[in-house]
């Protein structure tokens, strides 16, 4: 296990107890016992206890909490739900955390001009809920939606299962509200789609991982909810295959497929064979599996992917399916696709690579990366499944748990992923983990430039030191 490590020269006493009279001692926890739970995120590496735990309960509490950390230079931590997968919200030693917890729920719901208006700490799942309650969907939808906030999904640019049809976390979110690091508040939670007056700045904070500045609300982008959809499976010979499958697909229900998942037979043979994870749908060998969900607004769903099938058929793409005819199977299907979050016990000590491609190289990509795995002796095996329309897979690679291991795979496969123009994080954010990795993804230049960005707003290095821009320089 890595060990989060970094120390601020921090005028601390004196800062904890100016801040305990700004927002009120029930708002800062000091005692070890409640401040241990967060430590870490859910990326595996362990963080420090913070010094302190800030709740604030509001924008203005946010600004008062900055302003005391940036005269003290004490290091802040922005965190949501902490089921972030990169070490962004596990913190380093020497640091507060500033949880959005108290800052929760919905402040307006915009029927007519389909916005939610948000508090950051809200949970994803408190939103989508709300917005269906309204007859609207907010389309974001990760698998810790429970218990990732809105702010987290914001700082993270979370992307998830429905980026395919309605995009990024970045595609749905119309006004921020944000505080620097100085305490200044950003404010602009408008709702109109088109807005060109000078710099679109919340696109500066979205997937910023909390080293800009705090998001504290947000006004998001409802869609009409469409409560019908059907699911299929579909067994193909190999990853071309599934682009081909994607094509037809494409053709026959254009942007109302919501999602198209891939798995390769390594995630799917291991998931299946666990009856704990999932139950196999399909029997046989097959080079490939592809979940399609596609929206339906009438009641012949299920007729128009059944045509769909047999043109596929028709053409060898597809060697096997199953169509989901009850909720029940839907979930069984949608289980085996999901189990990637369970599969820990089993899999042993491994690397998670959230690691994006060019669509169309996918397959080349990966069939490159287990060529060159198979090389490694350090590498004990691999499970890829992923957003294939996306050009992004969640490559798990099982090793003996030794730093060694780990960094000939991690040298591997970055150094592979930068002959292929690809991107180290697709979704999961650079957080600390990936932080000695973003320049096989991004030049010295652009480096420069969000370096640049980074003093301006925070001169101080206040926020979230150590996470994306790495650790700062003394
Ligand atoms: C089972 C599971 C499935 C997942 N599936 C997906 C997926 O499909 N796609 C995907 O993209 N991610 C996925 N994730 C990762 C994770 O859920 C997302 O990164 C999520 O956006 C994090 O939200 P959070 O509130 O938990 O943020 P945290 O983990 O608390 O923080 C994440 C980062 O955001 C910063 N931050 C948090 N709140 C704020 C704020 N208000 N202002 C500024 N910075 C802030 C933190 O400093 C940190 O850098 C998954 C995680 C799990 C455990």
């Amino acid at each position: 296990m890595k060990k989060a490590g970094i120390q601020l020269d921090a005028d601390c006493a004196s800062g904890l107890t100016e801040l305990a009279a700004a927002l009120g001692t029930k708002a800062v926890l000091t005692e070890p016992a409640d401040c241990d739970r967060y430590a870490s995120d859910q990326s595996g590496l362990i963080g420090a206890r913070p010094l302190a735990v800030l709740r604030p309960a509001n924008t203005e509490e946010v600004a008062q909490a900055l302003r005391i950390c940036t005269r003290h230079r004490i290091a802040v931590v922005p965190q949501g739900g902490r089921t972030g997968l990169s070490g962004g919200a596990s913190s380093p030693a020497g640091a507060v955390v500033l949880s959005t917890e108290r800052m929760t729920g919905v402040i307006e719901l915009d029927r007519q001009g389909m916005t939610m208006t948000v508090w950051a700490g809200t949970p994803l799942e408190t939103v989508q809920t709300t917005a269906r309650e309204a007859g609207l969907d907010y389309p974001v939808d990760i698998g810790a939606r429970g218990t990732a906030t809105i702010g987290g999904t914001i700082a993270t640019n979370a992307g998830g299962i429905r980026v395919l049809q309605h995009g990024m976390t970045r595609q749905n979110v119309l006004g921020l509200e944000a505080v620097l690091a100085d305490g200044t508040i950003l404010s602009r939670l408008g709702k109109t789609m088109k807005d060109n007056s000078g710099l679109d700045l919340k696109h500066l904070l979205i997937g910023s991982e909390g080293t800009l500045g705090v998001v504290t609300r947000a006004v998001l982008q409802l869609r009409q909810n469409v409560p019908d959809s059907a699911l299929a499976l579909i067994a193909v010979p190999d990853h071309a295959a599934a682009l081909s499958c994607l094509s037809v697909a494409r053709r026959w229900f254009g942007s109302r497929i919501c999602a198209f998942e891939g798995m390769w037979p390594d995630y799917w043979d291991f998931v299946c064979r666990r009856t704990s994870l999932a139950e196999a749908a399909i029997s046989g060998q097959h080079g490939f599996y592809v979940l399609i969900e596609v929206e339906t607004d009438h009641a012949n769903g299920e007729d128009a992917l059944e045509t769909f099938f047999a043109e596929l058929f028709e053409n060898g793409f597809a060697e096997d399916g199953v169509l989901a005819k009850s909720l029940a199977e839907t979930q069984s299907l949608w289980r085996i696709r999901e189990a990637v979050g369970e599969v820990d016990p089993d899999f042993g000590p491994h690397i998670n690579f959230d690691i994006a491609v060019a669509p169309s190289e996918l397959g080349k990509f990966c069939e490159s990366a287990d060529d060159l795995l198979e090389g490694l002796q350090d590498a004990a095996g691999t499970l890829k499944v992923g957003h294939v329309a996306d050009g992004n897979v969640h490559l798990l690679v099982a090793h003996d748990g030794s730093a060694e291991a780990e960094e000939r795979i991690e040298t591997a496969i970055y150094e592979l992923l930068s002959d292929w123009n690809g991107a180290v994080t697709a979704e999961h954010g650079v957080g600390r983990l990936k932080v000695r990795w973003i320049t096989h993804s991004r030049s010295r230049e652009e480096m420069a430039v969000m370096h640049t960005l980074k003093r301006q707003l925070d001169p101080f290095g206040i926020l979230n030191p150590g996470a994306l821009f790495g650790v700062p320089e003394s």
